[in-house]
């Protein structure tokens, strides 16, 4: 059986590297490959699987399976085949930037509440750490400024093998009891964590952590974060929306929020406004048709709520039935029909029917919408 040499271990940097099939079989996941010496990293510690190519061929997946390191490929690589491994190198490094961000915040957030890390995600675009202890957004502020002082400090990373007798005076950070020899991953000064993942070599690479959000999880909170490269494109992103909207609100981009505040109560006074205005109408034409026997009134720009107050205002005073329409934008006319003490069931049904329109409600008033010209509304009505 051929051990894989682990090239990511000797120097996490290795893109590119030449290795020799030991075994290829086919299974159902394509073609399962072992090499003499890779530098895939397989799936493990929390962070997703290297990605790239062997001799062209697109490694698909890979997975430490009993020990071994096996690469997925699409197409077949003989035993003994001599490859040319490539390895998505963007991909890996954003990875190392998410992973190495992480340990730094679950140290400093460790020493500083004594909250352990007790779940980790590293997704495509957010990466989420669920702590065992509340956090508030205000003291991840904190730490976040913590965390980059510490990244801008560029301090080497160190990872290593202690020896049993050591490791029992070390203080470090462990999801699960680990056997064998145990790899030591230090940001000094920030973590000391086992862990089997590939790290940046010194914590500038990180270039910066950023929280984005922190939400209450099980016995304490998810936070979501993103490290290196994901801060500059989250910004980017960020920045191009709230320069559109500063430009659509004339207001600086430092004070956008502030912008929509005015906003929102303008368009509160506006709605307020809108109803007195709608009631004055109500009022308007409930004198207008007192005991004028059942109406039929056409008025623009009401909503569902403006046609129901039209017709109730106006059916108590007409002394008979009264029908409100209003158009809609889509050409179809939304209604509300009501008459005091009326009975008016059987009147909306044939009313639908005629008109091509829904709706229904009480025996003496009903709302709906139909799909049918003021014309044909008020030809049916004449009938
Ligand atoms: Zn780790």
């Amino acid at each position: 059986m051929a051990d894989t040499k682990r090239l990511y271990y000797e120097d996490v940097y290795i893109k590119e590297f030449r290795g020799t099939v030991t075994e290829c079989r086919k299974t159902d996941k394509g073609y399962r490959i072992l090499l003499d010496q890779s530098a895939f990293y397989p799936e493990g510690g929390g962070q997703p699987c290297d990605l790239g190519t062997l001799n062209d061929i697109r490694v698909t997946d890979v997975q430490e399976e009993e020990g071994e390191l096996i690469h997925y490929t699409e197409e077949p690589l003989e035993a003994g085949t001599e490859v040319e491994g490539k390895i998505d190198w963007e991909r890996r490094f954003d990875l190392m930037q998410q992973h190495s961000g992480e340990h730094m915040v679950s140290g400093l957030i460790h020493e500083a509440y004594g909250y352990n890390n007790v779940g980790f995600h590293m997704g495509s675009d957010v990466i989420t750490i669920d702590f065992s202890g509340v956090l508030t957004w205000e003291q991840l502020e904190e730490i976040e400024e913590k965390v980059n002082r510490k990244i801008w400090e560029n301090s080497p990373v160190r990872i290593f093998y202690p020896s049993e007798e050591e490791l029992k005076t070390l203080p470090y950070r462990s999801k699960k009891e680990l056997e064998g020899k145990i790899r030591l991953v230090e940001f000094p000064g920030a973590d000391l964590c086992a862990c089997c993942g590939t790290h940046v070599t010194h914590t500038g690479e990180i270039g910066a952590v950023k929280f984005l959000s922190v939400e209450n999880f099980r016995e304490g909170v998810r936070v979501s974060m993103i490290s290196g490269k994901r801060v500059m494109d989250y910004l980017k992103t960020v920045n191009d929306q709230n320069r559109q909207i500063s430009v659509k609100l004339s207001a600086k981009q430092e004070e956008t929020a502030q912008a929509v505040e005015r906003l929102w109560e303008e368009n509160y006074r506006l709605k307020g406004r809108l109803l007195n205005m709608e009631q004055e109408l109500c009022r308007t034409e409930a004198q207008r048709w007192e005991g004028e026997g059942s109406v039929l009134l056409f008025h623009e720009g009401l909503d569902a709520d403006g046609v129901r107050r039209m017709a109730d205002a106006v059916m108590q005073t007409c002394a008979g039935c009264c029908a409100v329409f209003s158009r809609d934008e889509d050409g179809s006319y939304k209604y509300a029909i009501g008459e005091k003490d009326g009975d008016l069931r059987q009147f909306v049904k044939e009313m639908n029917a005629a008109l091509n329109g829904r709706g229904g409600g009480r025996p003496f008033f009903a709302q709906g919408s139909v799909k049918a010209t003021e014309e044909e509304i008020r030809r049916f009505f004449r009938q």
